[in-house]
C-alpha cells in the first residue's frame, strides 16, 4: 500500500503541550490505521528546533517508549520556516505523504482525515484553511487577515488564511526539494510546486497552553520577508513612481516657463522649479531602472527550478523506469 503518512511537526520550547499534544496524535493516527486509510508504519515526528526547555528530552522518551514518533534536533534554533523545511527534506525518502502541523494543537487535528481522502482521490497539495477566526482577539484577527492581503497585493502569492498547516504528497516534496532558497517562506513557494490542490476547512482553536512563538514583532518580520524573498514588485512600485514624478516634472516645466514669461517670477524661480523636479524624477526613475537589474539578479540567485516535469508520455522511458523501480 502506498499511503505512508508522516506527520511532521516543528516544536520550539514545547514541553507543555507535547504530551497531550503527542497523545491526541497517536489516537488520530490508530484510528486513520484501523480504517484501512493510511499504512501501519505511518510515523509521527518532531522536530526539535532547538528548544531551551525539556522538548528534546521528551521527544526521545517518546520514540523508546512507541517507535510510531520519531524525532529530528537542529542544533540549535532556525525558525518555524527551517524547522518545517528541515522535518519535510528529512522525512521524503520515508513518506508517501507528509502533513504539517503545528505542535500547540490550533490546527484541527480532525481535518486530517479529509486531507488524507483528498490525498487518496489523487490531490499532491492540501491546504488546511481556517474557516474562521472566531476564538482569535479582534487584533489578532485584524494583523493576520491584513498580512495576507497586503502580501498579495504585494506580489507574494499565497493561500488566503492557510497557515502551514497542509499535506503533500511524495512528488509535491520533491517538487520543494528543488526550491534551494535560503529565505524561506513556504506559504509562497509551495503554490509555486503545481500539481493538483485542493483545500479543506477547519476551525483554528486557542493554544492550549504555553505561549505563542509569534508576538506582533515576529509576524511583521515574517510579512516583509514573505515579500522580499518572494517578488520583487516593491522594485516595479519605485520605478513606476520614477516615470510619474517625471511626467510631474515635465508639467510643472511647462507651468514654470509659462509664469516666467508671464513676468510673474522672481530671478531663480524657474531654474530652481524645473530642475528640482526634472533632476527628482530622473534619480528615482534611474533608481527604478538599477532596481530592476537587482530585481533580475536577486531572482537568478535563488535559482529556483524553471519547471517540474508531471509526465512524459514516452514508452522507452517508462520501461526503465519500471526497470529501476
Ligand atoms: N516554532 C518553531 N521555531 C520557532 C518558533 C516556533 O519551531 O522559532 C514552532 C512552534 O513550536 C509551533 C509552531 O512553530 O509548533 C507555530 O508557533 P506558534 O504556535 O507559537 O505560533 P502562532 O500559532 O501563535 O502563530
Ligand atoms: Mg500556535
Amino acid at each position: 500500500m502506498n499511503n505512508k503518512l508522516y506527520m511532521v511537526i516543528p516544536c520550539y520550547n514545547e514541553e507543555e503541550v507535547l504530551p497531550e499534544t503527542s497523545k491526541r496524535l497517536r489516537e488520530k493516527i490508530n484510528s486513520l490505521i484501523e480504517k484501512g486509510k493510511i499504512d501501519k508504519e505511518s510515523r509521527i515526528v518532531f522536530v526539535n528546533d532547538g528548544s531551551k526547555d525539556k522538548t528534546w528530552e521528551i521527544i526521545k522518551t517518546l520514540h523508546e517508549e512507541d517507535p510510531v514518533f520519531s524525532g529530528i534536533n537542529l542544533t540549535r534554533n532556525r525558525g518555524h520556516q527551517n524547522a518545517l523545511l528541515a522535518g519535510l527534506m528529512t522525512v521524503m525518502d520515508y513518506a508517501d505523504m507528509a502533513i504539517s502541523m503545528d505542535a500547540d494543537l490550533q490546527d484541527d487535528v480532525d481535518a486530517i482525515d479529509e486531507m488524507i481522502d483528498k490525498y487518496l482521490d489523487g490531490i499532491d497539495i492540501v491546504y488546511g484553511v481556517r474557516s474562521s477566526r472566531a476564538k482569535d482577539t479582534f487584533f489578532k484577527k485584524a494583523t493576520a487577515e491584513g498580512f495576507y492581503k497586503i502580501m498579495n497585493s504585494m506580489g507574494a502569492n499565497t493561500v488566503f488564511n492557510h497557515a502551514d498547516y497542509r499535506l503533500m504528497s511524495k512528488r509535491a516534496l520533491e517538487g520543494l526539494s528543488q526550491f534551494q532558497e535560503v529565505n524561506l517562506f513556504l506559504r509562497g513557494i509551495v503554490p509555486m510546486i503545481g500539481y493538483p490542490t485542493d483545500v479543506v476547512y477547519y476551525e483554528r482553536g486557542e493554544r492550549f497552553a504555553g505561549e505563542s512563538k509569534y508576538p506582533l514583532g515576529k509576524m511583521l518580520s515574517f510579512a516583509i520577508e514573505g515579500i522580499t524573498s518572494l517578488s520583487t514588485k516593491p522594485i516595479r512600485m519605485i520605478t513606476f513612481l520614477g516615470f510619474f514624478i517625471f511626467l510631474v516634472s515635465i508639467g510643472i516645466l511647462i507651468y514654470s516657463l509659462v509664469r516666467h514669461f508671464m513676468g510673474a517670477t522672481i530671478v531663480g524661480w524657474t531654474t530652481l522649479m524645473v530642475s528640482v523636479w526634472g533632476i527628482g524624477g530622473l534619480i528615482l526613475l534611474s533608481l527604478g531602472v538599477v532596481g530592476e537589474y537587482i530585481g533580475k539578479i536577486y531572482l537568478e540567485t535563488k535559482a529556483r527550478p524553471r519547471f517540474i516535469v508531471e509526465q512524459f508520455l514516452d514508452e522507452a522511458a517508462q520501461r526503465e523506469k519500471n526497470e529501476n523501480d
